[in-house]
């Protein structure tokens, strides 16, 4: 079987912890390769070389920097192909969906290459007599990102190339589920002209995660995941003095009002809700249609889109809807969320239990489920269910729609689907989410703007991606200067007002 190696230094090292975690191809249920999971020592001798190394990156101009993130650029598109098979060999989504995910890691590479513009300090010319100050952005140092299974091209990518292209050096410490992608990147990186030490992947898993949170070199921790441990990670890191950004899962609901295209309505939510097989942190779990009369007329577009579409393995390329989840426990628990649906009370309209797949009966499939009649009391509300289930919560008016969506604790992403401009824009302005799609079912920002939810989807300053990373992995020195041209004071005592 494959055995997996950490990135230090340039090159692929062998684990030495003999502990591994087993990677599954999620078609077959097959364990296709295993991943070493580091020690302690292990970690901190990544750390202390990265630290090493960041020093002359550091001095290394931002043009410099950048043109590196040009090379990896056009290293990615040439390796398209090759890294979107990596994705979904080891995720399970669909091959156009794994090229997705590198295409939006790229698109961060892409205003990486024009760092130095967004690296650029602020001057004022003569605050005072003869003085002027300056504001520069220095990178941290050694930072890290820890980041999730769900997309194993873009976030790693989201994280590192700001990260470096600051001038800082990172420690990755990928999925222990989808680790290949992130070893390739590095790999590339490497190609590109990063010099060797400046980005080290270290696998692992909790043991892993928290000696990052211990290390007193590592200056940030950027991180995404679930919730539960994006609120350790974030309340830990802090504790030990570490800028941090945590974010973590979401529940996010889409509302369709009376006067919205519910044919264009449906294709989003089905598209939203059930590709990728629902393991999208912006993916549409609750359906919100306003009055009666629209929830029935959805349910009626929504049922025979939702019994047409395909399951199954990535290699089945553009025939296939979605994929397996993750992993059997995965699987598991969704069907079980699934079952307690139907006994707290919720209609069941398409079950997706049980569902096998001829010739992939070891796969972790789930078939899509769809529920109406939901209420925010019962577990399939409630809990974030990361598959591929829609749960319809019917509202009698628009004011019930938003009051749903702003009691959530989870604040990501949402959406509004209406033929109104009026209601778009108090639904943009008023509601407490994150990111908001107006008749767009999953709003991503583009890589020049940012990325973050609110509430319990986020803890820390600061945005993912686009200029906020460039605040986050930087810190800024100002600088008071004043050249003794004509002035012969004396010393000054008082605060000086430099008016
Ligand atoms: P996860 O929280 O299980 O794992 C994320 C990372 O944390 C992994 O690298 C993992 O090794 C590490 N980890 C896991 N348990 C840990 C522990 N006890 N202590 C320390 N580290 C630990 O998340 P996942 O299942 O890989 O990813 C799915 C989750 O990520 C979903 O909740 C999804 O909504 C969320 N997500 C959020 C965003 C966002 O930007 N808000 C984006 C993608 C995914």
């Amino acid at each position: 079987m494959q055995e997996l190696t950490h990135w230090i230094n340039g090159e692929h090292v062998k684990g030495t912890s003999g502990r591994f975690a087993d990677i599954y191809n999620p078609a077959t249920g097959e364990i296709q390769a295993r991943v070493p999971l580091a020690t302690p020592d292990e970690m901190a001798a990544a750390v202390a070389k990265a630290a090493e190394a960041q020093v002359g990156w550091a001095n290394t101009n931002p043009q410099r920097r950048a043109r590196v993130m040009m090379k990896f650029g056009a290293l990615i598109n040439d390796h398209m192909d090759e890294l979107a098979e990596l994705v979904s060999r080891e995720h399970g989504k669909t091959l156009p969906d794994g090229k997705g995910d590198v295409q939006r890691g790229l698109e961060v590479v892409e205003v990486c290459m024009g760092a130095p513009s967004l690296l650029k300090g602020e001057f004022t010319d003569d605050g005072g007599p003869g003085i002027d100050l300056y504001s520069m952005r220095q990178p941290l140092g050694v930072v890290a990102g820890i980041t999730p299974f769900n997309f194993p091209a873009m976030i790693p990518l989201w994280k590192m190339a700001p990260a470096l292209s600051c001038g800082n050096a990172m420690i990755l410490k990928p999925s222990e589920r989808v680790p290949s992608t992130a070893l390739r990147l590095a790999e590339l990186l490497k190609e590109a002209g990063l010099p060797d030490g400046v980005l080290q992947v270290v696998n692992g898993d909790k043991e892993a995660v928290d000696s990052i949170l211990d290390n007193d070199t590592i200056q940030a921790v950027g991180f995404v995941g679930s919730t539960p441990i994006a609120q350790y990670i974030y309340g830990r890191a802090a504790s030990n003095g570490k800028r941090a950004q945590c974010f973590g899962g979401a529940k996010n609901h889409m509302i369709i009002m009376p006067d919205a295209d519910l044919d264009k309505a449906a294709d989003a939510l089905v598209g939203a809700g059930f590709g990728a097989a629902g393991e999208r942190c912006m993916a549409i779990s609750v359906a919100v249609p306003v009055g009666a009369e629209t929830a029935d007329a959805l349910v009626e577009r929504l049922v025979p889109r939702i019994e047409k579409l395909k399951v199954g393995p990535y290699t089945s390329e553009n025939e296939v809807d979605y994929g397996p989840v993750i992993t059997a426990a995965a699987k598991q628990r969704i069907e079980g969320l699934i079952d307690s649906g139907v006994q707290q009370g919720a209609k069941l309209v398409v079950d997706g239990r049980g569902f096998s797949l001829q010739g992939y009966e070891d796969g972790f499939f789930v078939g899509p489920s769809f529920f109406d009649n939901v209420t925010p009391d019962m577990d399939i509300y409630k809990e974030e269910i990361f598959g591929p289930v829609l749960s319809q919560v019917r509202a009698e008016t628009y004011e019930d729609a938003l009051k749903l969506t702003m009691d959530n604790p989870y604040g990501n992403g949402t959406a509004i689907f209406t033929a109104d401009g009026d209601t778009a824009r108090d639904f943009a302005h008023r509601v407490n989410v994150g990111m908001v799609g107006i008749n767009f079912p999953i709003p991503v920002p583009l890589s020049y703007h940012t990325f973050g939810g609110w509430k319990k989807s986020a803890f820390g300053d600061l945005n993912q991606y686009g200029p906020d990373a460039f605040r986050f992995y930087t810190r800024t020195k100002t600088v008071t200067s004043r050249w003794f041209s004509g002035i012969k004071e004396g010393g000054e005592f008082n605060f000086k007002a430099m008016d």
